[in-house]
């Protein structure tokens, strides 16, 4: 008997193609593929194909808790698509012996290109000049008297790892004075880059005038910036996050904007797609709905492989990026 691959995905925030074209023409004949669209995993927990699945490719858009994981009797890998696998229990898998493998590096680009965008938008105040120049408002004062140059600002990378390492590469084309703090980087990381290294998160969030978010989510990193420690970020600092919603608590993000001249960028939110009362329709708020992994080239590319690492999982071929 062929084996069977389901892939399980939301129902509304749908990253997969429902005739799985693509999927298709890439395992040929290999394996049977299904498709379960779903609001939770709840409904799947005595549905036979997932519970009965050789290989799971689970979506970001569905969490796979201990419970789920507890009912698969056959499962020889759960693939996720993705960097983050904070919505899929792993030690769980772990203590079944199934690999949970992800694919973490088909985006790295766009979020960077996006974090980019996240700050050039905010520093040259684009919500308001294109809203004045659109209602007729032709005039340059209209992108606010406080608008800075970027040149000799200090930028705070919090996580530099693949997408961290690539925002400041291109943080420093526009001259902008780069620093982290990463306390699971490698010595000497800052010299190969030509940038700093802060010796503590403290330090970064009170130096910077742009701060910017590029940790997984874990129990370490949930809430880092936080009502307790935001008071020691500039009063006219712009702050990104394009990892995770929750690595930034919510009250701290309401407590800074009560400075007038804090902007953010928030690609991500604590609990998507739910927007706090004060993020909502405020020019210093830019929101872009989890988009920022998002390109034609990047989605191929993340769907491809997904599919290709189900097919060397298949095949017993040495695997990478297992992540427990
Ligand atoms: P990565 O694993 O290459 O880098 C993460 C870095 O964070 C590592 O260098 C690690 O040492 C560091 N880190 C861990 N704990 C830390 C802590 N407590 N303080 C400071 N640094 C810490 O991951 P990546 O490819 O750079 O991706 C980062 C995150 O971006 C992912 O985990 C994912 O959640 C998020 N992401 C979001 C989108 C999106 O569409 N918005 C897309 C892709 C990835």
């Amino acid at each position: 008997m062929k084996p069977n691959i389901v892939i399980v995905d939301g129902h509304n925030n749908r990253y997969v193609d429902q005739k799985l074209s693509l999927e298709r023409s890439i395992l040929q004949d290999e394996a049977t593929l299904s498709l379960i669209q779903t609001s939770g995993f709840e409904p799947l927990l005595d549905d036979k194909k997932v519970t009965k699945a050789d290989i799971l490719i689970w979506w970001y858009s569905v969490p796979l808790p201990t419970s789920m994981i507890e009912r698969l009797k056959n499962c020889r890998a759960i693939i996720r698509p993705a960097v983050g696998f904070d919505n899929i229990d792993i030690e769980a898998a772990r203590k079944k012996n199934i690999p949970v493998i992800t694919i973490p590096d088909y985006g790295t680009e766009e979020v960077a290109d996006h974090t980019l965008a996240l700050i050039l938008a905010n520093n040259r105040r684009l919500f308001n000049t294109n809203r004045a120049a659109g209602d007729g408002i032709w005039n340059w004062k209209t992108i606010g008297m406080d608008t800075r140059r970027l040149r000799g600002l200090k930028a705070g990378i919090i996580g530099l790892g693949r997408i961290g390492k690539a925002v400041a590469l291109r943080l420093k084309a526009f001259g902008i004075c780069v620093w982290f703090y990463d306390p699971y980087e490698k010595s000497g990381l800052h010299k190969s880059l030509g940038i700093q290294e802060s010796p503590d998160l403290e330090t970064l969030l009170k130096q910077s005038d742009i701060l910017t978010f590029h940790v997984p989510l874990n129990s370490e990193t949930k809430y880092l910036l936080n009502s307790t420690n935001c008071h020691l970020i500039k009063e006219d600092a712009l702050i990104i996050n394009t990892c995770r919603g929750e690595v930034i608590e919510e009250a701290a993000l309401t407590k800074l904007l009560q400075h007038p001249l804090i902007h953010l960028g928030l690609d991500v939110l604590e609990k998507e797609p739910h927007i706090p009362i004060s993020l909502q329709n405020n020019h210093r708020v830019l929101l872009t709905g989890h988009s920022a992994f998002y390109s034609a080239a990047s989605l191929h590319e993340l769907k491809s492989r997904a599919i290709l690492t189900a097919l060397q999982v298949l095949h017993q071929k040495k695997i990478k990026n297992i992540v427990n």
